[in-house]
């Protein structure tokens, strides 16, 4: 109802579930098992314009719509979610923040590798003492000498992609009441990695914890709002992502219920299954018009921090509930690795926690429907 995408951008999800179908979908179990994907992986989104969908052309972007964006986020998730959620995070909160903060030099000397996929990016916010409340980050930055570089000491944890960054999108604060964001190199001797954090779910993701000690960073000039705000559209991105892992959980479920007999009846026959499918089918529909919903009013300019949530918020619901009806009906198959819905019930749990948790997203849609 609400997908409206111009030719260009149709033949672009076309290319991504090409991409989906040869490059990821048959590669989803060995990346887990191996916590990482390839480096390469980069350099491939990078070819077909998925390392900068919504950047516009000028700057080297394929500049596409937030509704072809969440699409390609909803391609990419059914094939591996880890993937759809590393690329939700670079488009939405990386290379957006390019497009809005950074300077002329520092898109100049990074733009064309991150679009390549040559210099592999991530996002930090989250600290061990600074979660859903953001506002508490304590890394803090201090000028130096060099104009617009800064000392930076603190330590961030729980960032995707953050063992195989190159560059990091850092937020920090730069005095008691200010916070802003600071492009950082990995390779220097101030950044160390501490630990990588291993996941029920999208482990292929590299989730690390790192410490900084008078590392540099580079600073981007914007308030902490600014660089924040930039979640509305990321809070698509994983709605996206969510809507993929419940649509591919629902045509396994569908699949495996027409194949499978007991008491001489295939199971979508009996109504009880029948009642999972009608229920999924039906929320999944649901979650697929929020996030269609979320993205075209962004498209056409609104502010939305109310449909973002709501996307975020019951996509992520959604995909939980489906993953976890689609293991049902696969009965104790469902729990094994030789089908792929326990995978996917454990991806999901990542869309109700991460880029804001579904409390989160209930207390800004209260503020949002009370003011
Ligand atoms: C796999 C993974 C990848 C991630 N990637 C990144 C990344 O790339 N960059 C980054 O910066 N961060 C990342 N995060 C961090 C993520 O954004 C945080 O985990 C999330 O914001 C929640 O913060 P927290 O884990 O500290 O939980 P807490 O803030 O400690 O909250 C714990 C629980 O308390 C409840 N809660 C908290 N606040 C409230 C409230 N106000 N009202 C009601 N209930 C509340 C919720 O149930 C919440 O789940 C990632 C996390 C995971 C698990």
């Amino acid at each position: 109802m609400f997908l409206n995408l111009e030719s260009e951008e149709l033949a672009f999800i076309e290319t991504v579930k090409k991409f989906v179908a040869e490059e990821v979908l048959p590669n989803t179990r060995a990346w887990e098992e191996a916590t990482a994907f390839p480096d390469d992986i980069w350099t491939k989104m990078g070819a077909i314009g998925l390392l900068g969908m919504t950047l516009p052309k000028e700057k080297g972007g394929i500049g596409c719509s937030t509704m072809a964006y969440v699409e390609a986020c909803r391609e990419l998730a059914k094939g591996d979610p880890a993937l759809s959620m590393n690329v939700a995070a670079v488009n939405a909160l990386c290379v957006a923040h390019f497009d809005h903060f950074a300077t002329p030099e520092q898109c100049e000397k990074y733009l064309p590798g991150i679009l390549k996929g040559e210099i592999k990016l991530a996002w930090g916010l989250t600290e061990p003492d600074a979660g859903s409340d953001a506002r508490r980050v304590r890394t803090k930055a201090e000028p130096t000498d060099e104009a617009g570089k800064y000392k930076i000491n603190g330590r961030k944890m729980f960032i995707t992609n953050g063992g195989k960054a190159d560059l990091i999108v850092l937020i920090a604060r730069t005095s008691e009441t200010e916070l802003s964001a600071f492009l950082m190199e990995t390779n220097q001797p101030g950044f160390k990695l501490e630990k990588r954090i291993h996941t029920v779910g999208v482990s292929a993701s590299n989730t690390v914890q790192f410490a900084l000690n008078d590392a540099i960073g580079w600073h981007t000039p914007c308030t902490f709002e600014q660089a924040i705000g930039l979640l509305y559209r990321g809070r698509l991105g994983i709605a996206g992502m969510a809507v993929g892992i419940a649509e591919k959980a629902y045509e396994l479920m569908l699949e495996y219920s027409k194949g499978r007999e007991q008491f001489n009846r295939r199971l979508c026959d009996m109504q009880s299954v029948q009642n999972m499918i009608a229920d999924s089918a039906m929320e999944v529909e649901a979650a697929r018009l929020l996030l269609h919903k979320g993205a075209t009013y962004m498209d056409r300019g609104f502010h939305v921090v109310l449909e973002s949530s709501f996307a975020k918020l019951y996509a992520s619901e959604t995909a939980n509930r489906v993953t976890n009806r689609a293991i049902q009906v696969h009965g104790g198959r469902g729990m094994t690795r030789e089908f792929l819905v326990e995978k996917l019930w454990r991806d999901a749990k990542l869309t109700e926690i991460g880029e804001g948790c579904s409390e989160i997203q209930r207390l800004v849609i209260a503020k949002q429907v009370l003011k």
